[in-house]
Formats: structure tokens, sequence, C-alpha cells
């Protein structure tokens, strides 16, 4: 048996080809999919907006039906992402989430 050091170091190395080689896979998926997701900016999800989405905003509560929870995603502008507020406190469960992110611009 090898050493906890060494087994332990060839374990992480693995890993990291393993995640790389998940993150290659994911990439070819996502080739064939027009996922705005990288360099091609996203617009606002509003209606008759044509701002550029900065912001991602994400509900997640449990639908009505109690079947299960439900994750909503919209990418906003900044002055749509502001108005937004939680629409469905009345489905809040002990997982709900209400969250504001910026969109990264891909550099990360
Ligand atoms: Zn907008």
């Amino acid at each position: 048996m090898a050493d906890t050091k060494s087994g332990r170091a060839k374990q992480a190395r693995s890993q990291e080809r393993r995640r790389i080689e998940r993150d290659m896979a994911e990439a070819v998926e996502r080739g064939d999919e027009p996922e705005p997701d990288d360099d091609s900016p996203v617009e606002c999800y509003r209606r008759k907006c044509r701002e550029l989405a900065e912001f991602s905003v994400t509900e997640r509560y449990q639908e009505e039906t109690g079947k299960g929870a439900v994750e909503a995603t919209a990418l906003l502008c900044r002055p749509h992402a502001a108005e937004e507020s939680p629409a469905n406190l009345d489905a809040a469960y002990s997982g709900y989430v209400f969250r504001v992110e910026p969109l990264s611009d891909g550099s990360d």
C-alpha cells in the first residue's frame, strides 16, 4: 500500500484530471447549444427591454402542488434587477432562496 501522503497526492491529481475532462466534456456539450454563456452578451429577459443583462435573479420556492422545488432564474438589466423582488413568499419553505448575482463576464 502506498503511504497516505502520496496516495492523497495521486488522488488529487486524478481528481484534477477528471475535473478537466469533465469541463472539456461540458464545453463540447455546450458547443451545439446556443447558450449565451461566455462571450455573447445576453439581453434582459424583460419583454421589450433591449438592455444587456447584468444580473441573474433566482428564486427557488415550493411549487403550489407541493410536488417539489421550482427554481426560476431571470437575467436582467440593472434597473429591472433592482425592481425585482421575491414573488413567491407564499410558497416559501426551508430551502427558499431569492438571490441576485452579478453576471460574470466570463473572466473567472
Ligand atoms: Zn431590462
